[in-house]
Order: C-alpha cells, then sequence, then structure tokens
C-alpha cells in the first residue's frame, strides 16, 4: 500500500471518529428559524392518557409520549391506543429512577438495564423500535447520555415545562403560553400530580397555532431517524 494512500485512509478514520463522537444526541429545542413546536407527554400510559387523547384527537394534533416501561406493562391497552392514534412514542427508561440521586455503585449498568427493560417491553408489547427516550426528571450528565447513545437513543429534554408545580391553573397557563418560540418542545404529564393542564391544553393547542406555529412530533421538529 502506497504512503499517500496509508494517510488517506488514517486520515478518513480520524474523521469518522471525530463525526461519530461530535454527533448531537442531546436536544431541549428544536431549530431556532422554524414556526415549529412539539407537545411531550411523560410518565405514562396513566390516569390522563384517555383524556390527553380525546384532546388531541379533537385538535388533530399529533404529540410525542415518553413512556415508562412499567406503566405499559401494566397499561397495554391506553399505550395501544396511543399508537392506533397515531402518535409517536418514546422511552422514559423503566421504572423512572432518579439517576440524579441514585447511590449504588452500578450506576451505569442500572442505566442500562432501566433503558434496556423499556426498549424491550415496548417492542414486545406495542411493537414500536423507540430511539427517542427522556431520563426521568431530564437526567443528560455525559454519563447517560453516552450509555443512551450506545443503545441507540437520542435523549430528548424539554424548553418548558411545569405541569407538575403548585401554581394556579391560570398562571400554569400563561406561563405555557409565554413559552411559545421557534422550536419549543413541552413538558406535560399523562400520569400527572394534577391535571390542571388537561383543563388548558385544547385552548393551548389554538392559542399556539392561532401565533402561526405547527405542532409536530419530536422526531419531525427535530428531524430525527433512528439512530441503528
Ligand atoms: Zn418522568
Amino acid at each position: 500500500m502506497g504512503k499517500v494512500k496509508k494517510i488517506n485512509i488514517v486520515f478518513t478514520i480520524i474523521c469518522l471518529f471525530v463525526c461519530f463522537s461530535n454527533a448531537k444526541i442531546f436536544y431541549t429545542n428544536g431549530y431556532s428559524e422554524e414556526k415549529k413546536v412539539a407537545l411531550t407527554f411523560d410518565d405514562g400510559p396513566g390516569k390522563s392518557t384517555k383524556r390527553v387523547l380525546e384532546i388531541l384527537k379533537e385538535k388533530d394534533v399529533k404529540a410525542t409520549f415518553f413512556m415508562l416501561g412499567i406503566r405499559v406493562k401494566n397499561d397495554t391497552e391506553i399505550a395501544k391506543k396511543v399508537i392506533a392514534d397515531g402518535h409517536e412514542i418514546g422511552s422514559h427508561t423503566y421504572e423512572h429512577v432518579n439517576f440524579y440521586s441514585y447511590k449504588f455503585d452500578d450506576k451505569i449498568s442500572k442505566m442500562e438495564r432501566e433503558i434496556l427493560q423499556a426498549k424491550k417491553i415496548i417492542k414486545d408489547k406495542l411493537g414500536v423500535d423507540t430511539y427517542l427516550m427522556r431520563f426521568p426528571y431530564g437526567y443528560s450528565k455525559p454519563v447517560g447520555l453516552e450509555v443512551a447513545q450506545k443503545q441507540g437513543y437520542y435523549v430528548i429534554n424539554w424548553s418548558f415545562g411545569m405541569d407538575w408545580k403548585n401554581v394556579s391553573t391560570q398562571e400554569m397557563h400563561i406561563r405555557y403560553k409565554q413559552a411559545i418560540k421557534n422550536g419549543a418542545i413541552f413538558l406535560m404529564h399523562d400520569l400527572p400530580k394534577n391535571d390542571k393542564v388537561l383543563s388548558f391544553l385544547g385552548d393551548f393547542i389554538d392559542e399556539v397555532r392561532a401565533e402561526g406555529y405547527e405542532i409536530v412530533t419530536v422526531s419531525e421538529l427535530l428531524k430525527l431517524k433512528k439512530l441503528k
């Protein structure tokens, strides 16, 4: 092999390595130049999923549901309804471990198990290959992103969310409205601590559209396809 050819090969390998290691896998927002937003629902399928689906259907909106493996296992039928209605499914891991406060030595392998268990149950019960995920509590330390990427996941957090907070419904509604911007990813829950957000979700969708925004799924907002 000639020297130049050898150098070219080495150079290509280095480029591939650099490109791969720089691949963006963590998002909190879509593109700032596009008038699009995404609605995301965490922790379900749960007690509010049915109501959320009714509102989304009425408004003809497709959303992204970050489901817990254990909830899919326990409430498979409603999870199937989410898919039948044409929504997108992401993983929220298996049973909502908080990796910010996880103190045991097996943190990395626990993360892997949480991701793999959720991936398997969503595939087995719903037939969906997930490639978008959100760690519980939006865990986004580099170690978590690395584990997620190795399992073929993009990690998606949010640009705004507060439906678990103890504020009035009116204030919550105002705050969500104020957070409308290009590429916004809104966090809500379909296994909520309270159901305040449900009382204005329909109006919120109308308001988002009235400001000229299109509501799309996360993969559409971020133009993402399956990693592997
Ligand atoms: Zn959660």
